[in-house]
């Protein structure tokens, strides 16, 4: 019978310096003695980040930043692998290939920065970098513990449409090439370390799956593969009730369902990326989520149904980068189509709508987008509407940058009387003031707007009132 199968993703903070890709490396040796493993790896922490505003700065004409970062980046990878491969023919092999990547994102900065533009395309051949140079300095830090491994670019294995900056990914071609490319290394013993955040179309454009993506690489490469379970190793120790920097009594989640996790993805839980579970759903596969600094501790274990726990409220999470847009006046009452141009005008926009809520005396329409699509949203609004704003039917159409929304999230809130009303109460008392509300008919989910500034004090409130931290109220 075949090994059972996991996948592991490492974070950038996970792989973040050679100590940390050494406990990580660690952690997928051991577990490759007795079941096949393909690690999934993102950026060192930060590198992304860099890469994107060094492009962002050639794109105006900066001949500078760019050649600078490669050096710097140079330096920080040549140091990690001094520190981590001792074999001589090992280490220079994966040299060579880490001065390929650097060569290759000289040449992109260098004609980015000649023609002062930046395409979404090559802005996605620029983010890859990081996640290309880590990969050959995982799997040389595997082979110096003894276990064989082969680093693989997941433009190999992971097709996509040509969305950059956030590719979706094309299921079929990705089990079709998954089972030429990968199968084969685990058949043979080997573990393969693919880079997390990118694939390509395919025709082999290289595309990424959009910030944070490589959870979403780690999922997606789990179907593909039908591997049993899929471990996504952070730096915290699983989800939490919050998020800890906000919230710092925060505590592990044991067991949550997909759709509840889903929920906190969507609503701004950095832990995991929003598209995670959506290759999972199908198939069952469980996802972990752990601590690669602790080991030892279990996690949070996401799967089809969850685990109930008393109350119904399971966590709280908050997205802050988002801009309440809205469109109204008296002109609008019985108007049957503005609801319907509203949102095919922000569909055209590709723009992700967070939240929506409608108010029929303050005849308004109001939803939430995230910060980076407002301003090209409200202006393709303008011309939609422009006829309507020169009749008066809209009498308005703005933009308000600094909201947050906060989201109260539970499965078994379906069913639990009062969650709403102790969530408005709660929030009432702190005369925290609500701009806006939202409850899907599925009633996981409660979300709500606040100012940006009421944001935290709101979570914290919440979180008391709900019991949540590690003094439960109730
Ligand atoms: P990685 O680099 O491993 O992908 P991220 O920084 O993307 O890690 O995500 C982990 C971070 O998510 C944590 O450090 C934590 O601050 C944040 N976070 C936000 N909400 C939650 C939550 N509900 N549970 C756990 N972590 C959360
Ligand atoms: N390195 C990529 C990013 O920073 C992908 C990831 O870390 O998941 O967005
Ligand atoms: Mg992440």
């Amino acid at each position: 019978m075949a090994k059972p199968l996991q996948v592991m993703k490492f974070g950038g903070t996970s792989v973040g310096d050679a100590t940390c890709i050494a406990r990580s490396a660690q952690i997928v040796a051991s577990a490759a003695q007795h079941m096949s493993v393909v690690a999934v790896v993102s950026a060192m922490s930060g590198v992304t980040n860099r890469l994107i505003g060094a492009a962002k700065q050639a794109g105006e004409g900066d001949t500078e930043s760019g050649a600078a970062l490669i050096e710097a980046l140079r330096q920080q990878h040549h140091k990690a692998l001094a520190e981590l491969v001792t074999n001589t023919a090992d280490r220079t092999t994966i040299e060579h290939k880490l001065e390929e990547i650097f060569a290759e994102g000289k040449r992109l900065y260098d004609g980015t920065a000649m023609l002062r533009e930046l395409t979404p395309r090559t802005l996605d051949v620029i983010s890859s970098l990081g996640e290309r140079l880590c990969a050959p300095v995982f799997a040389g830090a595997l082979r110096q513990l003894g276990a064989e491994s082969a680093a693989i670019e997941a433009t190999e294995v992971i097709v996509t449409d040509s969305y950059h900056g956030g590719a979706e990914p094309r299921a079929e071609e990705t089990r079709q090439r998954c089972a030429e490319v990968i199968a084969p290394l685990l058949a043979a013993g080997e573990i393969p370390v693919v880079t997390g955040f990118i694939g390509a179309t395919h025709d082999g454009k290289l595309t990424t799956l959009g910030r944070g993506g490589s959870d979403y690489s780690a999922t997606i490469l789990g179907a593909a593969l039908n591997a049993d379970e899929i471990i996504i190793w952070t730096d915290v120790e699983g989800v939490l009730t919050a998020d800890p920097r906000l919230v710092p009594d925060a505590r592990t989640i044991p067991e949550i369902s997909y759709r509840e996790a889903a929920e906190l993805a969507y609503f701004g839980a950095k832990v995991l990326h929003p598209k995670t579970l959506r290759p999972v759903l199908a198939d069952g596969i469980p996802v972990w989520i752990r601590n690669s600094f602790a080991p030892e501790k279990l996690g949070t274990k996401i799967t089809q149904k969850g685990k109930s726990i008393g109350g119904g409220v399971k966590a709280l999470t908050a997205i802050r980068d988002v801009a309440l847009i809205s469109l109204g006046g008296p002109g609008i009452v019985g108007v049957p189509d503005v609801i319907g141009r509203t949102f095919t005008t922000t569909a055209a926009m590709r723009a992700d709508v967070l939240l929506i809520s409608q108010s029929s005396s303050q005849n308004d329409i109001c939803f939430l987008v995230s910060k980076p699509h407002a301003h090209a949203t409200v202006d393709a609004l303008r011309k939609e509407f422009e006829q309507d704003l020169a009749h008066e039917v809209v009498d308005h159409i703005s933009v308000d940058p600094n909201v947050a929304i906060v989201a109260v999230v539970g499965e078994n809130m379906r069913g639990t009387p009062g969650v709403a009303g102790r969530t408005f109460n709660a929030i009432g008392q702190e005369k925290v003031n609500l701009i806006a509300i939202a409850q899907g008919s599925s009633e996981t989910n409660i979300s709500f707007v606040v100012d940006d500034k009421s944001m935290q004090q709101a979570l914290r409130v919440l979180h008391k009132e709900f019991g949540l931290g590690h003094a439960p109220v109730n």
